[in-house]
């Protein structure tokens, strides 16, 4: 420890010193009025730090004085946040509730000195009488009143003979002060109300100014530390102390920087708003910045320890950005957890030319990661990967699975597509793939070069868990209250996918889903038949400004494929950066017109792909395959041009679409027809005429060309009839591929079915 770390350390170095103490103690003194914060853990940690450094001692203090906000659910928070950061009060807490009585004879001292009045002025009456900063208050014509009949009605006042603000007892300092605070400060005030320790027996109670400075003396406190907001209460609260005569070794206050976070509210009233309004799952609900919530997130103490040393400590009130503290997780945790495999949306892939099983020895942890531990990673012929790692019609700069490029399946073999198989309304259900046998990672002799390698899990094994995808609670910067919370600060995955290895072997409770971000077994919710998992951060800061996203990483195979991700996770929080009308449009598409979150997303954000929607729209009432055919297939041809240079319409666009709905054409024949459009401008009906591409729905014509592919694959049939029913779509695929995608996959699905039974 340096011992001139900040000017607090300074500070305390010298009184030590000058032998103006022996010992240093201080104090963590909260309100039990709710549940710590980030702002308190930064408190706690240069309080309880700067004991520690000194080899004193350090208090916790509960500032229970106002008895209608307190509670003893807080304290329990309070005392398990302290314990949790690693620190230790200990034999006792203390409450300033134990110091009632002794307050109340300070009290009595300072009536006796003179120092101190009953006022008997309403509430409005005295803050006028308090003057400005630029006049002098007036004193009350009551602090004429003898010291007798001051400890008089102050008796009466403990004995409760008044109604609630009725009186106050205030020190008799100075109306003129320039700090405006020393103008006869409240003392003590009429609360007939039930304290949660003290029960009933007081009816009045001391002010934070008064019970503050007594509460720290008679804990032998040498250096009361807090935030800035108090520094005007210095005075008053070095009055109280010298007018006493309480003298050396008495405490002294000394103010630091509040913390503040961008995207956060910190005060506990505004807090509290959230809990009771139900805008979150309670005070440890994961998204709080509450000490109780990051824990249940998942952050580990190192990482706000680590966080409230960088942040340091100042006297300058300043703004710092969320995106440090989830740094101090990230980087904590990168040092720290097995990665492993999770599929949060399952794209089906079977490897045709792959029998069998085999389990793929995979390491826990990278080797930057000075931990060891290997699992089985169960490969079969049927497995998931994430839906947005293929892409049929890819954008510049797309790495990961289409059907002209392989990828590599993580710690497994390199694919190929084959063939993309679809329903009937043009969503990819399935890709047929082929594996290549000598490319096995660690022994790869293919010579196939891949750009990524992607997460994947086998079918059979995989498990299901619940994924929770925590988002900023707001979706501004610097927030008011519940009308800036993010919409999408929360996303439910209840069937996503993972190897099995996580769930059985419970290596961690942490774990690095590649390519996914951090994620934490929920310590509530957690069951081995329905495991819960919470993500605490991603990979990358996802809501960094555009300008600094995706930078290129190492050459490293995963590594170097972080664009998918940063995309992936803009659709969850990037929300904030929609115009308003832009948010009017997404709201409009998910919600109203069913639209998938990423749909809804892509069309929202581009202002012609939404003009080109909202015409097509009006000619037809399809709005989920509009919506997808506007989002792949018109949107390549808008990337570089205006709607006004397409050769066709919206109107067309709403036909193609008809015809596809009524099952007139397949969606292969839809993506072909629609090729052609783009090149002549012609109406799909004409092209579909002209070129015979009707889709073949009459099983007359589907049934002897499903007979002929059963003919001559005898051994599909086989397999097929032994129980591998996973073959359908083989036969269907073939059926397929010699109509030249006319047949119509539904019927076929279904004769295929009826014939091999
Ligand atoms: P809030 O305004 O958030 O309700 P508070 O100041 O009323 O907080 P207390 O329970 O009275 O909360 O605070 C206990 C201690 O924690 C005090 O010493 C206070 O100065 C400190 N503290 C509270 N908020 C912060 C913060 N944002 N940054 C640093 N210290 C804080
Ligand atoms: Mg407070």
């Amino acid at each position: 420890m340096s011992e001139n770390k900040d000017f607090l350390h300074v500070i305390v170095n010298e009184d030590l010193k000058s032998g103006k103490y022996k010992e240093v103690i201080t104090r963590f003194p909260p309100e039990p009025n709710g549940f710590p914060h980030i702002g308190h853990a930064k408190s706690i940690c240069i309080n309880f730090g700067i004991a520690s450094d000194f080899n004193g001692h350090c208090n916790l203090r509960m500032d229970d004085t106002n008895p209608t906000k307190e509670d003893t659910k807080y304290v329990e928070a309070l005392k398990d946040a302290v314990q949790w950061l690693g620190f230790d009060w200990g034999e006792n807490v203390h409450f300033t509730s134990d110091y009632f009585d002794k307050i109340y004879d300070y009290a009595i001292e300072l009536i006796k000195m003179d120092k101190a009045y009953v006022d008997s002025v309403n509430e409005e009456q005295m803050r006028e009488n308090r003057g400005t900063v630029t006049q002098a208050g007036i004193r009350s014509k009551f602090a004429n009143r003898t010291i007798e009949e001051n400890l008089n009605l102050f008796e009466k006042m403990k004995n409760g003979e008044f109604k609630d603000g009725e009186h106050v007892l205030r020190a008799k300092i100075d109306m003129s002060a320039a700090n405006m605070k020393l103008r006869d400060p409240l003392l003590y005030r009429i609360r007939h109300a039930h304290h949660f320790r003290a029960g009933d027996k007081w009816c009045i109670y001391p002010m934070y100014d008064f019970a503050h400075c007594l509460s720290d003396y008679i804990e032998n406190v040498s250096h009361s530390i807090c935030t800035l907001e108090f520094e005007n209460n210095r005075d008053i609260y070095n009055w109280v102390l010298d007018t006493l005569k309480l003298e050396l070794p008495r405490p002294f206050q000394h103010e630091f920087a509040r913390l503040g976070i961008n995207y956060t509210v910190m005060s506990k009233r505004k807090l509290l708003e959230l809990v009771e309004g139900k805008y979150v799952d309670g005070w440890d609900d994961p998204r709080m910045p509450t000490i109780a919530g990051y824990k249940r997130k998942g952050y580990t103490k190192e990482s706000i320890l680590n966080f409230c040393d960088q942040i340091g400590v100042a006297k300058a009130n300043s703004m710092v950005d969320v995106a440090q503290l989830e740094f101090c997780i990230r980087d904590d945790l990168n040092k720290k957890v097995p990665r492993v495999m999770c599929v949060l949306d399952p794209l089906k892939v079977t490897i045709e030319n792959y029998e069998g099983s085999e389990d793929l020895v995979s390491p826990y942890y990278p080797h930057d990661v000075p931990k060891e531990g290997t699992r089985k990673v169960p490969f079969s012929n049927e497995i998931y990967i994430e839906r947005d790692d293929f892409s049929e019609n890819p954008e510049k700069g797309y790495f990961r699975l289409t059907p002209t490029q392989a990828v590599r399946l993580r710690h497994g073999y390199i694919i190929t597509c084959q063939e993309v198989i679809k329903d009937s309304k043009g969503n990819i259900v399935e890709i047929k793939a082929k594996y290549h046998p000598d490319s096995k990672s660690g022994s790869d002799t293919s010579g196939i070069k891949v750009k990524s390698a992607i997460q994947w899990v086998s079918s059979k094994e995989a498990r299901q868990i619940e994924v929770r995808l925590y988002d900023r609670l707001f979706k501004n910067e610097a927030p008011e209250g519940i009308e800036d919370l993010n919409p999408n600060s929360l996303r439910i995955i209840k069937n996503a996918l993972i190897e099995p290895a996580v769930i059985l072997e419970k290596i961690d409770k942490r774990f690095q889903f590649e390519r996914q971000g951090y994620f934490y077994a929920d310590p509530l919710d957690y069951r081995d038949e329905k495991p819960v998992f919470n993500k605490i951060v991603g990979l990358k800061d996802s809501w960094a400004k555009k300008t600094k996203a995706e930078e290129p990483k190492s050459n490293n195979e995963v590594k170097a494929e972080t664009k998918k991700q940063v995309k992936n996770e803009q659709v969850v929080g990037e929300v904030a950066a929609m115009s308003d009308k832009e948010k009017v449009l997404f709201d409009k598409y998910l919600k109203e017109l069913g639209l998938n979150n990423e749909v809804a997303n892509i069309l929202a954000r581009d202002e012609k792909l939404s003009t080109f929607y909202e015409e097509s729209l009006s000619t037809l009432n399809s709005p989920v395959s509009l919506a997808n055919i506007v989002v792949t297939e018109v949107a390549r041809e808008l990337k570089d041009k205006e709607i006004s240079k397409l050769k066709f319409t919206a109107g067309q666009i709403s036909q193609l679409v008809k015809i596809l709905d009524d099952g007139t054409i397949s969606s292969k024949i839809a993506k072909q027809v629609f090729e052609e459009m783009v090149k002549t401008g012609d109406n799909p009906t004409k092209i579909v005429e002209d070129k015979g591409l009707v889709q073949i729905s009459d099983p007359a014509i589907i049934s002897p060309i499903i007979d002929d592919i059963i003919a001559k694959n005898p051994d599909n049939v086989s397999k097929f009839k032994a129980g591998n029913t996973k073959l359908l779509g083989f036969f269907v695929g073939q059926v397929l591929k010699t109509t030249g995608g006319k047949a119509n996959p539904k019927v076929v699905n279904q004769l295929v079915a009826q014939k091999l039974k």
